[in-house]
């Protein structure tokens, strides 16, 4: 993948968490909304991320999970 931010070719890794890799909003809410990054795995949740290390940003697609 390209980087958006430099143009230069991002590196493909992974983020990953105990359970499952998730990005949720700042609302206070008791249901925030949330996004599902990983399947949840036995070894914990591996997300497919992309680093550029020249801008310091991940990118995350997370086209291919399921949301519940
Ligand atoms: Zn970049």
């Amino acid at each position: 993948m390209i980087c958006p931010y430099c143009g230069k070719e991002m590196e493909q890794g992974r983020v990953y968490d105990r359970l499952q890799v998730k990005w949720q909003d700042n609302s206070k809410s008791l249901f925030p909304k949330t996004v599902l990054l990983s399947k949840m795995g036995l070894l914990g949740g591996n997300a497919t991320a992309y680093l550029c290390e020249n801008c310091k940003k991940v990118i995350i697609d997370y086209s291919d999970i399921e949301q519940e």
